[in-house]
C-alpha cells in the first residue's frame, strides 16, 4: 500500500478527452508538490483518428499519425496498461500490464473517465470474427494489409474463380469513418491494380452500404449528395437505406436480398460505450454516463467522465454534445479547469462550446465541409481538411512527417509494401535438440557452417 499523501488524480483513457486533460494539468496541477496526476491508457501513444483512413490507403506512414504519450507528458506519470475494473465506492482502479498481465491496484482521490468507446455489431451473427474495424491504427494496418494480400492472392491463374470475393470490398456505414474509409480504399486500390499483371480496374468492386436515405447525414443532405455523386464517378457503388444482414465468410447479404462477393467487409455503422462502464453504479443513457454541465459524474463526488463515453449536456439546445473528437478535446481541457478549481479552491465553469465546423475527406484531392455554417466543397474542402487536421495534429514533428508524406505523395505511387508482424523463420530449442545425434554433437548443418 502506498505511503503518498499526495492528493491523486487519475485519468482513464489517453485519446482526445483523456490525453487533452492530461497535457491541460500537465501544465498546471501536476506542478504543484501535492498532486500527483496519472493517465492510464493501452497503447503508449496517442492516435489521431481523423487521419486514420489515409493510414489504412497507404497515403501515410503508420507511425505518423501517433504520438508517443511519453514525449507529450513530463510531469503527469503513465501507465500503458489495460483497465480491468473501476471500484467508485472504493475509489480505486485495478489495471493490469507487462506481457503476463500482471495486476496493479491504484487509489485515487479524483477520477476522469475518457475510456471512449468500442465497435459495435449489433449480435449479428460471425459479424464480430468477419468483419474488419476502423477504430485502432491496429485496424488500419490490419486493413491495408488485408487489402495488399487480396491482391497479391488474385493476380494469380489459380484464384481466378474466386476474384470477385478479393477484389471487391464492402464498407458498411455512410458516416464520416465510413465515408472516409472508402473514398481512400477505392483510391488506393485503382492506384495499385497496374502494378498487378493479371489484374483491371474492371475487375474491382467497391461497395458502400448505408442505412439511411443520403451519406453523411451529419453534413446535412447537400454535401452527403455531394459526396454520393463523386463517390459513385470514381466506381463506388453507394447503397442507401440498405443493411447488412448476413455474414458469411465469402459473401455479404443485404436487408433487399442483394448478395455480394466479398472476404472484405469493414464494418464502420455502430459504436457503444467501453463496456467498462456497464457495472458502474451511475446514471447511464444507452450506455454513455450522464454528467453535469461541469462534467462530474452525479453522486459520485471527484469523478469526471468526458468525450464518446459520456453524456454531456448542452444547455443551448436542450440536447447532448455530439461524440467528436473536437468536443472531447474541449471537454478534457475544461474538466482540467473544473479539476483545479475543485482542488484549489475557485469556481467550476459549465463546459459550452460551439461546433467550429465538420470535414470529411472522400479521395482524389475532393472533400466535403461546413464550416461555421458555410458548406464547401470539392478541392477547397479538402485543402481545408488537410490544413485544419495538419494544425490539429499534436507536435511539430509528426506534422513536418505527415507534410512530407503528403508532399512525396504527389511524385510518387501509393506504396504496396505488407507490414508483417511475423518472426523470420528461425529453429526453435525443442527442435534443434530433436535434430542433434544421440551423441549430442552439433548437426550436420551446424558443423559445415562453424
Ligand atoms: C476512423 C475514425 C475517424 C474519425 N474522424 C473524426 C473526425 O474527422 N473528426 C472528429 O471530430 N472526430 C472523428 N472521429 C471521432 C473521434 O475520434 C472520437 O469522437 C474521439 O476520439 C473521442 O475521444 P475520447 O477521448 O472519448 O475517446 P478515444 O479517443 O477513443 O480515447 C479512448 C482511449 O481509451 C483507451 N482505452 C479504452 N479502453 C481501455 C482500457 N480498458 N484500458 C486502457 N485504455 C483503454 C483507448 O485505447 C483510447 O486511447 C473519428 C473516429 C474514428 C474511429
Amino acid at each position: 500500500m502506498s505511503t503518498d499523501k499526495r492528493h491523486r488524480i487519475i485519468i482513464l483513457g489517453g485519446g482526445f478527452g483523456g490525453l487533452y486533460a492530461a497535457l491541460k494539468l500537465e501544465k498546471t496541477l501536476a506542478r504543484d508538490p501535492d498532486v500527483e496526476v496519472m493517465l492510464v491508457n493501452r497503447e503508449n501513444f496517442f492516435l489521431f483518428t481523423p487521419m486514420l483512413h489515409e493510414v489504412a490507403a497507404s497515403d501515410l506512414d503508420i507511425t505518423h499519425i501517433v504520438n508517443p504519450v511519453r514525449k507529450l507528458l513530463r510531469r503527469v506519470s503513465f501507465f500503458d496498461g489495460d483497465v480491468e475494473s473501476i471500484d467508485l465506492p472504493g475509489k480505486r482502479v485495478v489495471v493490469s500490464h507487462g506481457t503476463e498481465h500482471h495486476h496493479h491496484e491504484f487509489t485515487y482521490d479524483q477520477l476522469v473517465l475518457a475510456l471512449g468507446s468500442i465497435t459495435n455489431f449489433y449480435n449479428l451473427p460471425r459479424l464480430e470474427e468477419r468483419a474488419l474495424t476502423m477504430k485502432s491504427l491496429g485496424d488500419a494496418i490490419y486493413l491495408r494489409n488485408w487489402l495488399i494480400a487480396n491482391l497479391e492472392e488474385a493476380d494469380f491463374e489459380c484464384t481466378a474463380g474466386k476474384r470477385d470475393v478479393l477484389l471487391t470490398c464492402v464498407v458498411a456505414g455512410g458516416g464520416f469513418a465510413g465515408v472516409e474509409t472508402i473514398g481512400a480504399v477505392n483510391d488506393f486500390l485503382r492506384e495499385a491494380i497496374p502494378f498487378y499483371s493479371h489484374l483491371t480496374v474492371g475487375l474491382l468492386r467497391v461497395v458502400l452500404v448505408h442505412p439511411g436515405a443520403v451519406i453523411l447525414p451529419e453534413l446535412g443532405e447537400k454535401l452527403g449528395r455531394f459526396a454520393q455523386k463523386k463517390l459513385g464517378e470514381r466506381g463506388v457503388e453507394i447503397r442507401v437505406n440498405t443493411r447488412v444482414s448476413q455474414v458469411f465468410d465469402d459473401r455479404v447479404e443485404l436487408n433487399d436480398g442483394t448478395v455480394i462477393k466479398t472476404n472484405t467487409l469493414v464494418w464502420t455503422a455502430g459504436t457503444s460505450p467501453n463496456p467498462l462502464l456497464a457495472d458502474l453504479p451511475c446514471k447511464k443513457e444507452r450506455g454513455r454516463l450522464l454528467v453535469n454541465e461541469f462534467l462530474e459524474v452525479p453522486d459520485w463526488p471527484g469523478v469526471w467522465a468526458l468525450g464518446d463515453c459520456a453524456l454531456v449536456p448542452d444547455g443551448k439546445t436542450d440536447t447532448f454534445y455530439p461524440t467528436t473528437a473536437q468536443h472531447a478535446l474541449r471537454e478534457g481541457k475544461a474538466v482540467a479547469r473544473n479539476l483545479m478549481a475543485a482542488i484549489r479552491g475557485g469556481r467550476k465553469k459549465p463546459f459550452v462550446f460551439s461546433t467550429l465546423g465538420q470535414l470529411a475527406a472522400i479521395g482524389r484531392r475532393t472533400g466535403v465541409a461546413n464550416i461555421m455554417g458555410i458548406n464547401f466543397s470539392g478541392f477547397i474542402a479538402w485543402w481545408l481538411w488537410r490544413t485544419i487536421y495538419l494544425s490539429k495534429l499534436p507536435r511539430f514533428e509528426k506534422k513536418l512527417r505527415v507534410g512530407l508524406d503528403w508532399t512525396l505523395d504527389v511524385l510518387f505511387s501509393k506504396d504496396l509494401v505488407q507490414f508483417v508482424t511475423v518472426r523470420a523463420p528461425h529453429i526453435s530449442r525443442s527442435e534443434e535438440e530433436e535434430s542433434r545425434p544421440s551423441n549430442g554433437a552439433p548437426a550436420a548443418a551446424e558443423k559445415e557452417t562453424a
